[in-house]
């Protein structure tokens, strides 16, 4: 059995970064339940300026569309982060386990600890020890593998430096969990600045394609993507021609063909242009029309996510319980 965990922050709609890099993995694990545990991470949605009406519906909105996207309840456990309170009992452990020096490391803590307070906002002390939460995600399921986008790399590696280290001091106490990234397109780029990753935080603009645009917005978005300048035709080169190369990729997850190959049999960028949108329509289309229809009845939704928790709750228990005794603390 290998156990899988992944998660979707409600930071806002999910895009087609969300969908290629990580969620289509997890659609693709098809596993046991208990083998397979998919978590809607509300509480990092905090760490950054948030509405709460917002982060409920976006919660709300991100497990419709996961169940839209192809997890079912028989074959994984699909519940909220902040249902199930071993996670931010194991975080405070993983706190007397990480140092302050390795969180500060952490492109994502550099990044978004800018843009707050390029945005005038106080940087929350969350937003530096949200890894060390997400170490509590992972290590809280025996999880053996992580499918993640490319950006979630070095937090998936801080969780495994962690894992090994309290084991090391405290006895053989968490599995070490490896991260799986998709083959094409583990880092999707936004449309109109390819030089950064396709992000739904933010003001995220016209270079983002949302999983529920309309096909219209999709076309509109995909042929006024950025494209570089070069009069070298159509070839994938991601340093010097990230626009291009960031549209075979998208091409190249949407038909499964190999980007470099796909080049070859383009003469201009408009052609390029119309086929990427052709595909990233039919391919979010069944997910957009299920998502209408299980949206209409969000009883269901929540039923599925109330058994989820209940569910997770049990396989992480004993988990963090023997993480509690190994690390000194009295029997409860
Ligand atoms: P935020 O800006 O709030 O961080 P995000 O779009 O990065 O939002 P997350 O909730 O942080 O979304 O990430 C969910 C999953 O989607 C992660 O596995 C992450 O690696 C993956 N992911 C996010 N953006 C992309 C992208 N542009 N390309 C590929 N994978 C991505
Ligand atoms: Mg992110």
């Amino acid at each position: 059995m290998t156990r899988i965990f992944s998660g979707v922050k409600p930071t806002g709609h999910l895009t087609l970064g969300n969908y290629l890099g990580a969620v289509r993995q997890w659609v693709a694990a098809d596993q046991a339940p208990e083998d397979a545990l998919f978590c809607v991470v509300d509480l990092h949605a905090l760490t950054i300026e948030h509405d709460p009406a917002r982060v409920r519906r976006l919660s709300r909105e991100a497990a419709t569309l996961l169940l839209a996207a192809g997890l079912s309840p028989e074959k994984c456990t699909l519940f909220v982060q902040s249902h199930v309170d071993e996670h931010t009992r194991l975080a405070y452990l993983l706190e007397c386990t990480a140092t302050d020096g390795e969180l500060r490391r952490m492109i994502q803590y550099k990044e978004k600890a800018a843009a707050a307070q390029a945005a005038g906002a106080g940087v929350r002390l969350s937003l530096l020890t949200y890894p060390v939460l997400m170490a509590a995600d992972i290590l809280a399921y025996d999880t053996d593998e992580v499918p993640v986008g490319e950006d979630q790399r070095q937090h998936v590696e801080l969780t495994r430096d962690l894992a090994v280290r309290f084991n090391q001091r405290y006895g053989p106490t968490f599995a070490v969990p490896k991260v799986t990234l998709p083959a094409v397109a583990a880092r999707v780029m936004d449309l109109q600045d390819p030089t950064s990753k396709m992000g739904k935080s933010g003001d995220a603009g016209a270079g983002v394609v949302f999983m529920l645009d309309e096909p219209g917005v999709v076309r509109k978005k995909v042929m006024r993507a950025v494209t570089d300048s070069g009069d070298g035709g159509v070839v994938y080169d991601r340093a010097a021609r990230p626009g291009v190369a960031n549209l075979l990729d998208v091409l190249g997850a949407c038909t499964g063909a190999d980007p470099v190959v796909l080049a070859e049999g383009y003469g201009g960028y408009g052609a390029l242009k119309r086929d990427v949108a052709d595909a990233v329509v039919e391919l979010l289309r069944p997910v957009r029309e299920r998502h209408a229809e299980l949206a209409a009845d969000p009883g269901a939704v929540e039923k599925v996510l109330r058994a989820g928790a209940e569910r997770a709750r049990g396989l992480a228990r004993p988990v963090v319980d023997r993480a509690y005794r190994a690390i000194g603390l009295l029997e409860r």
